[in-house]
């Protein structure tokens, strides 16, 4: 009683997301909501501290600190 009815699960990811987006920002604490609306998420403060970028955990978007924003 063997079957050779195997099923393959093929995670093919369905909606591959676009390339994560880059957004320079002028502070080094942003905060993200993921755009607003349907698409959006609840809406979180990040800090990137000395790294210079952070990225945002719900959405993927990255934060980068944009040049000669430090402290002016
Ligand atoms: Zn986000």
């Amino acid at each position: 009683m063997s079957s050779p009815n195997e099923k393959t699960l093929v995670d093919t990811a369905p909606n591959a997301l676009p390339a994560p987006e880059v957004i320079e920002v002028t502070s080094t604490r942003v905060m993200c909501d993921g755009g607003g609306g349907a698409l959006g998420h609840p809406r979180v403060w990040y800090d990137m501290g000395d790294d210079g970028f952070v990225e945002c955990g719900y959405c993927d978007r990255r934060f980068v600190l944009k040049d000669g924003a430090d402290g002016h």
